[in-house]
């Protein structure tokens, strides 16, 4: 058969709040023209992230009934901890709040002051805590991959001539090389197995300790599947640890391949940095047999960390961005090609390209989208950053949660957005706090009299 589904059956639904147009016109002035400032339950689609946001199977629900409460030496550390053994090889597993608490962890022993820490392109959570450290977040990935429209199948691999160079000239300055599978920040493209491999033997020859953001590395092995020579039979398990087994330790946020709502562990095979990790997670995160997560937490990562190796689950994951990104491109709005694995991002310059730069076209769409629709989306662009390379939209896809009409529905959005392109117009920031401000900026809509002047 063709048609594709869902793997999964409804046992619990969640009631979905209809608005009308009218009342989000209110709402979004209300909230100042910016959608993080919007109330969940006046959403009706929700693509602002795909992190912790997915839904648990009921064999999670379970886990966490039987989740073990100790403080120290609980069955469901032990669960956690056999299952990120069998995926990653590692020796030392240590549990922690969320992603970047591993990061704050590992970067604070580790980085300082003249340090170097190459990645394909780091998250920017991890180039916080390097920065934090006073070190330096280095971005290697190919020139295809800063691309939006160029079509290769591995847009997040790193760009090895440049590695090499790179490290030859500074290995003294580089505790740590990194690379994040799949590349978020670069529009959730995948790594291939042999730059994978070969990255290992750059930081091998100078006997650097080489780390995998591994958030989602269920997807990127399954692209490795469809898309690497050799990977066709080999099982999602198989390719995964394959991965693992070419990095010393990984970092890892479970609020997206995890399949669960909170938690992040490290993972490594130094005994003395392990030792070092403990002793400061202790401080923060709690003992470490628990690391800032319940019990019952724990046991639903573990349960988490089964399923999502699930060909069946990860063929409809990948292919419902896949789905999203052939209608909006047949309907000729722009998008970052191929699409990933957990998002489809809009080139908003090009969607609407009469709206200049400084009145922010892509917060402009994001603003359109939740008018038009009621979708969430987020701004990746000139509120984002300063001089941003694109000027994006991303539509984020919890995991498990929605149906392919709540897809069908977002796509005639989209699509009826892009033909009333004409009538948008673009935003001034009216407040914006001194960091971050696309989580709090206020905006307003540019008058159309002021453009046509
Ligand atoms: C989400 C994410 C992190 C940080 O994890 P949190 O759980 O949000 O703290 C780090 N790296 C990548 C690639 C991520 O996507």
């Amino acid at each position: 058969m063709k048609t594709l589904f869902e793997p999964f059956k409804i046992k619990v639904v969640e009631h979905i709040r209809e608005t009308t147009e009218a009342e989000r016109t209110t709402l979004l002035k209300k909230a100042h023209y910016n959608p993080f400032m919007i109330k969940a339950e006046d959403v009706l689609i929700d693509f602002l992230t795909d992190s912790g946001t997915a839904a648990m199977s009921d064999h999670q629900w379970a886990a966490i009934m039987e989740g073990d409460e100790s403080y120290a030496g609980s069955s469901s550390f032990y669960h956690f901890e056999k299952v990120v053994k069998e995926i990653t090889g590692f020796k030392h597993v240590i549990p922690t709040h969320q992603g970047r608490a591993a990061e704050r962890i590992l970067f604070s022993i580790i980085a300082k002051t003249g340090d170097i820490i190459p990645n394909n392109t780091h998250f920017d959570t991890t180039r916080a805590n390097i920065e934090f450290n006073k070190a330096e977040a280095l971005d290697l990935v190919i020139p295809e991959g800063k691309i939006p429209e160029l079509v290769h199948p591995f847009k997040g691999n790193i760009d090895l001539e440049k590695l090499s160079a790179f490290v030859e000239k500074n290995y003294k300055h580089i505790p740590l090389g990194m690379i994040t599978i799949t590349n978020n920040s670069g529009g959730g493209q995948p790594i291939s197995m042999s730059n994978l491999r070969e990255t290992s033997y750059i930081f091998k020859k100078y006997k650097i300790p080489f780390f995998i953001d591994a958030c989602r590395f269920a997807e990127n092995a399954y692209f490795i599947k469809l898309r690497e020579k050799g990977y066709e039979s080999k099982s999602i398990l198989e390719i995964s640890q394959e991965m693992f087994s070419y990095a010393n330790g990984c970092t890892m946020s479970a609020k997206k391949d995890g399949l669960v709502n909170t938690g992040g562990f490290l993972a490594l095979n130094d005994d003395a940095l392990a030792e070092k990790i403990k002793n400061l997670s202790i401080l923060t995160e709690g003992f470490p047999t628990y690391g800032g997560m319940t019990g019952r937490d724990l046991n639903a990562l573990a349960v988490g960390l089964q399923e999502v190796l699930e060909e069946n689950y990860l063929r409809y994951r990948l292919r419902t961005a896949e789905y999203m990104g052939e209608k909006l491109l047949a309907a000729g709005v722009s998008i970052i090609q191929p699409t990933g694995g957990h998002a489809v991002y809009i080139d908003a310059k090009h969607f609407y390209s009469h709206i200049p730069l400084h009145e922010f076209p892509a917060q402009a769409l994001v603003c359109s989208l939740y008018k038009k629709g009621g979708i969430r989306s987020v701004e990746i662009g000139s509120v984002m950053f300063q001089n941003p390379a694109m000027e994006l939209v991303r539509l984020a896809f919890p995991r498990r949660t929605y149906t392919q009409s709540h897809f069908d529905y977002a796509i005639e959005v989209i699509i009826e957005c892009f033909k009333e392109r004409d009538t948008a117009c673009g935003l001034k920031i009216i407040w914006e706090p001194p960091f971050l401000r696309h989580f709090s900026a206020q905006f307003e809509p540019v008058s159309k009299v002021h453009q046509s002047q």
